[in-house]
């Protein structure tokens, strides 16, 4: 992983640590960097950049914030839900969908926002034995009859993400744009933060603004 980034006008210098091996420290230069970690990675400092980035930067990272997902799968003998293909409910995990691609009977719970941090608190014995509590208050006692196992996915403690995607809080109109802009000849930005044509917190978004990084980037490489 990138812990740090000294850049000048010349060039970079990375520092990376092994992952699983903190001791284990190496570094590399580069003419041009792409800079595509999730938002609180640069938030949080956890990649720190010599000199700082400049205050419009800095303000845009700020400014954005991260969002929380709390996923729960479940493993069940049997796929009591019929041809269910998603459960939006009331209760305290709000939507329910079937994992087509599961060998055995797969349901996913999927909850965002704050509640999904409550949920998480609540550790994984717990959220578990509440979310098949309120599918039983649905499908009745076939619900812990034929459940077999299940797993929570916090995505906030997450280390590689810290979180889900982001949202552009009150106020934070610009941030994206000022994430996004490049400081050339050296550092470029990409990943879905960076989006500013609505395609924030996607998949696609995160390519879009790849390709457009890259661009920017070759420009800068080729002098033109
Ligand atoms: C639960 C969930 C469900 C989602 N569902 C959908 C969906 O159905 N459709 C959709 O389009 N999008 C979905 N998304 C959003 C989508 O996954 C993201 O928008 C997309 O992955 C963002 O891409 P990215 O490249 O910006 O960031 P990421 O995919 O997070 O990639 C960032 C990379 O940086 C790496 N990294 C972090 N720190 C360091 C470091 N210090 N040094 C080096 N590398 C580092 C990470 O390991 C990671 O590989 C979902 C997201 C979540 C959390």
């Amino acid at each position: 992983m990138a812990r740090a980034i000294s850049w000048h006008g010349q060039g970079a210098r990375l520092v990376l640590e092994a992952r699983n091996q903190s001791s284990r420290i190496t570094s590399i230069t580069a003419r041009q960097v792409l800079v595509t970690v999730p938002l609180p990675i640069l938030q949080q400092n956890r990649l720190r950049f010599d000199p700082p980035l400049p205050p419009a930067k800095q303000q845009g990272i700020a400014a954005l914030a991260m969002g929380q997902v709390t996923k729960i799968v479940l493993r069940f003998s049997q796929a009591f839900w019929g041809e269910l293909r998603l459960l939006t409910c009331d209760g305290p995990i709000p939507s329910f969908w079937p994992v087509e691609s599961a060998t055995v009977p797969t349901l996913m719970g999927y909850i965002g926002g704050p509640p999904a941090l409550q949920l998480a608190a609540q550790g994984e014995p717990a959220a578990l034995a509440r979310t098949l509590e309120q599918l039983s208050s649905y499908f009745g006692p076939q619900v812990h009859a034929a459940f077999i196992s299940g797993r929570m996915i916090d995505w906030s403690q997450d280390p590689w993400t810290l979180g889900a995607y982001t949202y552009t809080p009150l106020g934070a109109g610009n941030a994206r744009a000022r994430l996004a802009a490049a400081l050339p000849p050296t550092l470029f930005f990409a990943g879905e933060a960076t989006c500013t044509n609505g395609h924030l917190a996607t998949v696609h978004g995160a390519i879009e603004s790849g390709r457009r990084a890259a661009a920017e980037l070759l420009r800068y490489a080729s002098g033109a």
